[in-house]
């Protein structure tokens, strides 16, 4: 989400006759786009902050020119006080609802040049009606169609950052995918934080779920691939299941986040699954698509978690067998029900655990990848390689692929005979050219 509103903010920048410089010393403006989820991601905005105000400082006293900072993010709509007092060079903030006024900010900034201006307002009008027109950079697009939580989980600032619940009408969505598709994109990856409890009002006013959503976009010609991130569980419905089944546009993948094997940490995280909940929606989708790769998203060391809950999660591994996977030590994150539970799990434990879960997680990856071996795969190529005649490309399954391939390739569908694979990225040779 955050790589998409980087871009949409780069686009109004665009728009403002802003052009994007060769390095950060160059710049006339730096926006730093703020992760809050984890400790660490929200540490690190303030040590990246204190670097780059000396280099603001150096390149005033070098060349005379000024650098406009401005932080956008979850960092900001969580933290305005403590950025007011560790940041206070901050030219402008805004937070993650609130961006479509950058060009506002900066011409106010241009204006009375000095003045810090924070902004995090949870408006009560829809953002993306205020943005430009979200235009394809290559053969792979985002298309957030969805975006803040109402789950609480008792770990997770989102609700708090990100606000309320809110889906985008489905025609707006249309919309903008036809738009995508005629500017180049071949595969489509619809966004939000839990972007299968979406439910958009269509023309008539009825509200649409996002298999409906799904079917309608799978209808667009020229329109290759979809894929949809982030979901949850409890909020997989039939019909999106179905669409596993129907729809050969969907990709065969699906990060469906978990985050514990046990039934205890999910009730204690306000998950709304529980652990049968989970595996039966697994066991369906495997029956819908049999070739369907999953993805997960876990917590260890959540407060109170004891070996064996741990144990249930290595289980749930396990038993899914994820060809992919991000996982996390708990992070007490300030203001949410679980940063205040007297249970806290020992920072060396969590890290212990985590050790364990991401070795047995990265041996299914691995598995996955070179199982992948001999097989011939269509492969959407959207990045230039390190090496001149290097495409990379990503697999239906979301694997990175590299290929000896010419930069007429580059946002084309190709079909690859896989030859190496390791845990991170597979190599294969072009097929059929
Ligand atoms: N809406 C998605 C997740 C969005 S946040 C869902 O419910 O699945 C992305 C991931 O960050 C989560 O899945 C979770 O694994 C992790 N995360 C969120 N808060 C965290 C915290 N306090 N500590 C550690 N990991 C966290
Ligand atoms: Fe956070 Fe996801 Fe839970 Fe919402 S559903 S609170 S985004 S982890």
């Amino acid at each position: 989400m955050n790589v998409y509103d980087s871009s949409r903010i780069a686009d109004m920048l665009q728009n403002l006759g802003y052009e994007e410089a060769a390095s950060v010393n160059q710049a006339d403006l730096v926006i730093f786009n703020t992760c809050h989820i984890r400790e660490k991601a929200a540490e690190k905005v303030f040590s990246d902050l204190g670097r780059l105000y000396n280099l603001k400082q150096e390149r005033l006293a070098q060349t005379g020119q000024d650098m406009i900072i401005g932080l956008a993010g979850c960092v900001v709509q969580a933290e305005d006080e403590q950025i007011a007092k560790r940041a206070p060079y901050v030219d402008f903030a805004t937070g993650p609802l609130t961006y479509y006024r950058i060009p506002e900010l900066l011409a106010k900034i241009e204006r009375q040049r000095g003045i810090s201006l924070i902004d995090t307002d949870f408006p009560a009008i829809d953002k993306f009606d205020y943005l430009p027109d979200n235009h394809a950079h290559g053969g792979c697009s985002y298309l957030a169609i969805q975006e803040g939580c109402n789950n609480f989980c008792t770990y997770c600032v989102v609700p708090y950052t990100r606000g309320a619940e809110f889906s985008r009408p489905v025609e707006a969505v249309i919309a903008e995918a036809k738009r995508l598709v005629a500017d180049g994109t071949l595969e489509i990856n619809l966004l939000g934080q839990n972007v299968n409890s979406y439910h958009g009002e269509d023309a008539a006013g009825h509200e649409r779920d996002l298999a409906y959503l799904l079917r309608r976009l799978s209808e667009i010609d020229g329109l290759e691939r979809l894929r949809y991130t982030t979901s949850y569980p409890a909020d997989v419905n039939e019909d999106l299941i179905a669409c596993h089944r129907d729809l050969p546009k969907l990709m065969p993948y699906l990060h469906l986040p978990v985050q514990s094997g046990s039934d205890r940490i999910l009730k204690a995280m306000n998950r709304r699954h529980n652990r049968d909940d989970y595996m039966r929606i697994i066991d369906k989708l495997k029956d819908a698509n049999p070739n369907i790769g999953l993805s997960s998203d876990f917590i260890v060391g959540f407060p109170g978690e004891t070996d064996q809950d741990f144990q249930a999660t290595l289980d749930m591994v396990n038993y899914v067998k994820y060809i992919q996977a991000f996982s996390f030590k708990y992070s007490r994150r300030p203001g949410t029900p679980a940063a205040v539970y007297e249970n806290q799990v020992e920072e060396k434990v969590k890290k212990e655990r985590l050790e364990i879960l991401q070795n047995l997680l990265f041996s299914y990856q691995l598995r996955f990848n070179k199982d992948s071996i001999g097989k011939t795969m269509p492969v959407l190529f959207d990045m230039k390689g390190r090496h001149k005649g290097q495409l990379i490309g990503r697999t239906p399954y979301m694997q990175n692929l590299h290929a000896e391939l010419g930069k007429e390739y580059l946002n084309k569908i190709v079909s690859v005979k896989i030859t190496e694979a390791n845990t991170n990225s597979l190599s294969g040779i072009a097929e059929g050219l």
